[in-house]
């Protein structure tokens, strides 16, 4: 009992995030850009429709960790965050 019990504690959660930006509502303010403390969104090359330069979302790495900061941040409502906890390690 008291061992099944520590092996729940031993596990770390670990929060993953994305975010979708949706390229056609973006107006290309960089507010975002200048929120991410991990530094994950940059200005695109690419033109949208609207003829601004849209934000994108880069993370090779998986660092997002759905802060939303972001997302709050962006006057147009164009970016959507996604959130998952994964359990990592404790079953050794
Ligand atoms: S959710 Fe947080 S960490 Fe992820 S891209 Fe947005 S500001 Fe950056
Ligand atoms: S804050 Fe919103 S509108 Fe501004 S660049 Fe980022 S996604 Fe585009």
């Amino acid at each position: 009992m008291r061992t099944a019990a520590r092996k729940v504690y031993d596990k770390k959660v670990q929060r993953m995030g994305k975010i979708v930006i949706d390229e056609n509502g973006c107006k290309g303010c960089a507010l975002c850009v200048h929120a991410c403390p991990l530094h994950l969104i940059r200005i695109s090359e690419r033109i949208n429709p609207k003829g601004y330069y849209s934000a994108e979302f880069v993370d090779r790495e998986g660092k997002c960790t759905g802060c939303t900061l972001c997302a709050i941040t962006c006057p147009d409502v164009a970016i959507e965050v996604y959130r998952e906890k994964r359990k990592v390690g404790g079953d050794k």
